[in-house]
């Protein structure tokens, strides 16, 4: 239950232009030599911007590559390439490059430098990384990065369904630390008050001002980055992923078109605080009205025969890992919901 010692980014930097100011950073920290990853696709002005930022400070770039799966085995060929003159690690851009980047700095022993380019999930400040192994998605750990850097104004240009996606990912917060209680009230599993404080907290601090405007981007940048102390915290993903991500994860593992991350566990959430009986159901269905989540749902509705499936499979994704999803058949209730709550109207067919 206890932790020993915690690691939490000593740098952070959530302000309009803060890209530009990359080189900045490492520079003062003397990290004069640095390996920038950044996602398939990420557009020209958002890599030349970090690279110019890099020149400007006299940072050399030791390795800048494009990383095109997040798997292990990657992360483990890109180790390979990084020079032993190399500093520091930054990656840039979306989950999978940045998974990759923290990955690949943690086995080179390198400070990690994260600079997400859009905020559709929590994962940029968590201390695990995402990554598949022989096809098979895992969570390992990595510690969280040394330095976050959010430019605004760059997260503000990405596409709205992304920061959706970010909002679906911090509500499912309410649903996790839910059943990280449930846990301890059935089975005795320790509960770090802390950590579940920070959690239930960084989804209300966000509702303060729900829109995608530069100061909601940045409380939604803040929300996420305090999902990832949490789990520091904790010493596992209890506060920020509860059964709404165990049905994400099986959605991942079986639906044909996996949809955003966000989108799958603000949807479940959405569904499985209606099981928790709480007031978490009403509050995450006022925030998805406020923000237009349901919209970006609507865009590429769900398969319900997916879901039914998913959820029948969620319990079984973790071992070990009790969540309301291993009291009862959750589907009926699910059936239910989708078949008469107006809110769900064209998000499933
Ligand atoms: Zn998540």
């Amino acid at each position: 239950m206890k932790n020993a010692q915690i690691n939490l980014p000593l740098l952070v930097r959530i302000k309009a232009g803060a890209l530009q100011r990359l080189g900045l950073y490492l520079a003062r920290s003397r990290l004069t030599s640095a390996a920038l990853f950044y996602s398939e696709g990420l557009l020209p002005s958002i890599l030349d911007a970090a690279r110019q930022s890099l020149r400007d400070h006299g940072v050399a770039p030791a390795l800048v590559c494009e990383v095109k799966e997040a798997s292990l085995e990657e992360a483990v060929r890109l180790r390979s390439e990084v020079p032993s003159s190399c500093k520091a690690l930054i990656g840039v851009g979306g989950g999978k490059a940045l998974d990759v980047a923290k990955y690949t700095a943690s086995l080179a022993e390198l400070p990690y430098f994260a600079a997400p380019t859009s905020l559709s999930n929590d994962g940029f400040c968590s201390p695990q990384a995402s990554l598949t192994l022989e096809g098979k998605r895992q969570s390992l750990p990595t510690g969280p990065p040394e330095a976050v850097v959010v430019d605004l104004t760059v997260c503000q240009r990405a596409p709205l369904p992304l920061w959706h996606s970010g909002v679906g990912d911090l509500c499912s917060k309410f649903t996790a630390v839910s059943d990280w209680k449930l846990a301890f009230y059935r089975r005795g599993d320790p509960v770090n008050d802390m950590a579940a404080l920070i959690s239930d907290a960084s989804v209300f601090q966000f509702m303060a001002n729900p829109v995608s405007n530069e100061e909601g981007i940045r409380l939604l940048a803040t929300a996420l980055m305090l999902n990832g102390v949490a789990m520091e915290i904790a010493g596992s993903s209890r506060p920020s992923s509860g059964s709404e991500h165990l049905i994400s994860h099986a959605l991942d593992m079986t639906g044909a078109r996996p949809r955003l991350h966000g989108l799958q566990t603000g949807t479940a959430a959405y569904l499985v605080s209606s099981l928790q009986r709480g007031n978490h159901h009403e509050k995450i269905g006022e925030l998805f009205a406020r923000t237009g989540f349901w919209h970006s749902v609507r865009k590429q509705p769900f398969s319900k025969e997916e879901w039914r499936i998913a959820v029948e499979r969620a319990p079984s994704v973790k071992e070990d890992f009790y969540t309301i999803l291993s009291e009862s058949d959750a589907w009926p209730e699910f059936a239910r919901m989708i078949a008469l709550d107006p809110a769900l109207i064209g998000c499933f067919e």
